[in-house]
């Protein structure tokens, strides 16, 4: 049921021409994962070259590197998580995503949240952060908080935990307390206790 009504979503968003990207993308960047079984939606920021060529989200570097930390932490990508962008096609250049184009695309991804109505949201990097939480606190401030937010086209109120983006975590190597990594792997076993509550 799940899978029809996401499949009609994505057959209206394979023709979206609605904002810039449409004219240069080479593949629309739809989800990952299996919405039946998913317990969270991780939120990333855009797709870059090579999810631009492949149709599939956080399959590059960055992508290969949560990769490792959502097996470190015991997530099953293709069963626990249902993984989307704030826009569904690539910004030249890898830049940051408009306001103006978020706002357009949000049309698909609210409803995907609609749809998978996970119990928690992942905001992975500062732009979905942005996207969603209302006040300019730092991502580095804020990750690992559990806020309970209403996110999507319904009233429900989820748990959303902002990460870090993998890309971010590609520029530090240390594994001490306290680096970026340890922090990530720690707010990766939050949330799969989270997923199992
Ligand atoms: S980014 Fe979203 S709104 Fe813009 S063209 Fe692609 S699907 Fe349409």
């Amino acid at each position: 049921m799940k899978k029809t009504k996401l499949n009609e979503l994505k057959d209206k968003c394979l023709n979206c021409c609605k904002c810039e990207l449409g004219k240069t993308r080479n593949n629309i960047v739809f989800a990952d994962g299996n919405p039946d079984t998913a317990k969270a939606i991780l939120i990333g920021e855009a797709p870059g070259e090579n999810e631009d060529k492949t149709g599939i989200p956080f399959v590059g570097r960055a992508g290969k590197l949560l990769n490792e930390f959502l097996e470190n932490a015991g997530i099953s990508r293709e069963n626990d998580l249902y993984i989307i962008n704030t826009v569904k096609c690539r910004p030249p250049q890898n830049r940051v995503p408009s306001d103006k184009e978020k706002e357009l695309c949000s049309e698909y991804l609210l409803k995907q949240i609609e749809i998978v109505d996970p119990k928690i949201i992942i905001f992975c990097g500062a732009t979905a952060l942005k996207s969603f939480y209302p006040k300019k606190t730092p991502i580095s401030k804020i990750r690992g908080e559990v806020l309970d937010l209403k996110v999507g086209n319904n009233t429900e109120i989820r748990k959303c935990i902002p990460i870090f983006h993998p890309s971010y975590l590609l520029r530090y190597h240390s594994l001490e307390e306290g680096s970026p990594r340890d922090l990530m792997l720690k707010d990766l076993k939050k949330i799969k206790l989270l997923m199992n509550n």
